[in-house]
């Protein structure tokens, strides 16, 4: 048996935990310091040494580690995590069965019961993405229960864990049959080039799935669309599948000129007939207004936090000015699509940076929908923060 190592709860989070919030924080413990190894099972106690839950030790940007289980005879072992994936993977049943899609989330960490952990399924390959030493401690146990529950071509890795908690490069390759790369996967009929074994992204969101839909179904026919932080151009496809006038996709890295033609010719767009523009996006707004540029639509997916050469972007203090950049170039009657997968604050907030923005500009708007995490991207409601992503559909009315 490892050892195992009693966290003491402060008083006032002994409820939080007992209802199931999922979060081994510091603030919440008495003795962090006696946390040592990551990987290490932790048993959650009261102030009187009465057991709460027991989870794992692994350092994430959002904490200590997760619980996993609130019974104190569950053994963590791998039995338990093949329960746990065998679940998860009957949730995603019509994922499976679906033939117009092939891409999607099998296992979201913390709403499936193991935070830190995802799993994506790309097209018979499954990719594993670990978020701390910690969970990474328990790979042989989670690969082998993988390997148990379902058939693959093979099943590549990320380690998310470096000291930054970022990407750690190198061979992601685990096991099975190595990939051709790209793979090439679909999503309610739109292609995309996936690369399982290249860097941190690998080519795709699965998390936008139905605003991708939504754009190319309802929103776009006839109509001029600037797609901003554009990375492989995955909404300007779904936009000219919908049939835009135009897209324009504006990203600053130099690989997304090539990524996102590839993405277009994958689905048989003229790529030349679309404008995609390697640049940075505060540029570009000036760009735009100085020429009295404006579109029908303006997508707006930056990064929650993102520096460049002249600029820093943070969702969380600049959503606001991004929102009022993009007001000014779009038409009336013209719609925004606001993202951010920022998890510092929610839906509610989010609203407040729209309606600031648009009474600072003197504009009147409407929201016409809203999108949060799809039924893949599993959450709890104990955890609310875990559903990061907020999407409006805002239209500027003329
Ligand atoms: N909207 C994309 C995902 C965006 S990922 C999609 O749906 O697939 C964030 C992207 O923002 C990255 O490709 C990064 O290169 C780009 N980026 C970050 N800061 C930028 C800036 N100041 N100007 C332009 N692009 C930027």
């Amino acid at each position: 048996m490892k050892k195992e190592i009693a966290l003491k709860v402060k008083s006032k989070f002994v409820n939080k935990y007992k209802s199931g919030y999922p979060l081994i924080f510091k603030e919440a413990m008495m003795n962090v310091q006696a946390l040592e190894e990551e990987g290490t099972i932790v048993k959650l106690v009261s102030e009187r040494n009465q057991f709460i839950a027991k989870g794992y030790y692994g350092k994430q940007n959002k904490g200590y580690g997760w619980i996993l289980s609130q019974k104190e005879n569950e053994p963590i072992d791998q039995s338990f995590f093949e329960r746990k994936i065998k679940k998860a993977l009957q949730l995603r049943k019509k994922f499976f069965d679906s033939t117009e899609t092939t891409a999607f989330r099998v296992f979201n960490g913390e709403g499936d019961g193991i935070g830190g952990l995802t799993i994506e399924y790309f097209a018979g390959y499954y990719l594993i993405n670990w978020y701390s030493k910690g969970i990474y401690h328990f790979r042989e146990e989670i690969i082998q229960s993988l390997q148990n529950l379902v058939e693959y071509k093979a099943i590549y890795q990320k380690k998310r864990f470096d000291t930054k908690g970022q990407y750690i490069e190198e061979d992601d390759f685990v096991t099975g049959e190595r990939g051709q790369f790209p793979i090439v996967v679909k999503e309610n009929g739109i292609h995309f080039a996936v690369y399982l074994n290249e860097s941190a992204m690998v080519g795709v969101f699965l998390d936008q799935r139905e605003v991708r839909r939504t754009i190319r179904d309802k929103y776009v026919k006839g109509k001029s669309v600037l797609n901003t932080f554009s990375y492989t151009g995955a909404f300007s496809v779904a936009a000219a599948l919908g049939g835009a006038s135009k897209t324009t996709s504006v990203d600053l890295a130099n690989r997304s000129l090539n990524k996102t033609i590839e993405q277009f010719s994958l689905n048989e767009i003229d790529y030349e007939a679309q404008d995609i523009i390697v640049e940075d996006v505060f540029n570009y707004f000036k760009y735009a207004v100085r020429k009295q540029l404006k579109f029908d639509m303006v997508i707006l997916d930056p990064p929650s936090f993102a520096r460049s050469k002249k600029y820093v972007f943070s969702a969380e203090k600049d959503y606001k000015n991004l929102l009022k950049e993009a007001i000014t170039i779009t038409e009336n009657n013209g719609i925004i699509v606001a993202s951010t997968n920022c998890s510092s604050f929610g839906m509610g907030k989010f609203k407040g940076f729209i309606e600031t923005a648009f009474k600072e500009t003197g504009e009147k708007y409407k929201i016409l929908e809203e999108f949060s995490l799809p039924s893949d991207f599993r959450t709890i409601k104990e955890f609310p923060e875990g559903n990061y992503l907020k999407v409006a559909f805002i239209k500027k009315l003329g």
